[in-house]
């Protein structure tokens, strides 16, 4: 039965139905009738989700261009200055990545902090590179399996994960024992509320079913968060033209165009700046939530 991850409402409203581009298969994503929050429903079971992530799923296959991951590491390197800045120069910060991929963000915040770091990751390959290319300590697990001690983390870090989430409140549960009194929660997931969305509607890159299980907007991340009694610390937008250049690249039927549509410094020389204007309104592609535990 039909049950709203965020407000427990049985009821809702089919939006439209997608095609995994892997499988093939189709999924239905539907509004909650009481709250509006979106979701893939029915879901695959959990057992068989990781079936859905084939190897060449795009995180796991990061093309190396010298410019761009300069980019990314500049843009890295600011946001762990804002980090650090939420703990005032405390020395002895323990933190958890949750889906931490390749460890690349870890790395560059057990460098740039001295912090205890650890992360969790489910793709052994992944795991793999973070162990040998950056030597952090990453095993392979989920959350609810890793049998962190309860309270012990001070800063847990969610990146483009709690979409992917199956049993929410079983995950939730599990993360907020982890945390600390005071412990900092940060997050940052596809805003199902932005202008990117709208325009796309359905081919919106990030409608990814069913590796998307929900779509937040700012209103539905902070109502799950107050569920679990925690104080917003800070809401933000942040500048991502990746939903732009791959919601035109999966909308074109055009090969040639299709090839250019990537990542690359032409398109981000064009989408960077669109971002940017969207973030003023707080209507970009990413939003990024802030939270302590009360
Ligand atoms: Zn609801």
């Amino acid at each position: 039965m039909f049950n709203c991850k965020i407000c427990g409402s049985d009821r809702y409203d089919v939006k439209f139905s997608k095609v995994d581009k892997y499988s093939k298969e189709s999924f239905d994503i539907v509004n909650c009738y009481a709250c509006g929050f979106s979701l893939v429903y029915p879901e695959p079971l959990n057992q068989e989700l990781i079936n859905y992530y084939p190897s060449e799923y795009t995180p796991y296959n990061i093309k190396k261009n010298n410019i761009i991951s300069w980019i990314k590491t500049v843009l890295i390197k600011r946001e762990i200055k804002k980090i650090k800045k939420l703990f005032g120069g405390k020395k002895q910060i323990s933190v958890l990545e949750v889906g931490c991929g390749n460890g690349e963000f870890l790395y560059h915040l057990k460098e740039n902090t001295g912090w205890n770091v650890l992360g969790l990751e489910f793709n052994e390959n992944a795991v793999n590179v973070a162990r040998k290319n950056f030597g952090l300590d990453v095993r392979v697990s989920t959350l609810e399996e890793s049998n962190i001690s309860k309270e012990s983390v001070d800063l847990v870090i969610l990146r483009h994960v709690i979409e992917h989430i199956h049993d929410l409140k079983g995950f939730m549960d599990t993360l907020n024992s982890t945390l600390t009194k005071g412990g900092i929660l940060y997050q940052l997931t596809p805003n199902q509320k932005s202008l990117d969305e709208k325009l796309f509607q359905k081919n919106w890159y990030s409608y990814d079913p069913p590796r998307h299980l929900s779509y937040f907007t700012e209103k539905s991340l902070i109502d799950l968060l107050n569920q679990y009694n925690h104080e917003i610390v800070d809401v933000g937008h942040s500048i991502d033209p990746t939903n732009w250049i791959y919601s035109l690249r999966d909308m074109t039927t055009n090969q040639k165009l299709k090839r250019l549509l990537n990542i690359n410094p032409i398109t981000l020389l064009i989408f960077t700046p669109i971002n940017a204007v969207t973030r003023l309104f707080k209507s970009s592609g990413i939003i990024k939530v802030i939270s302590r535990k009360r």
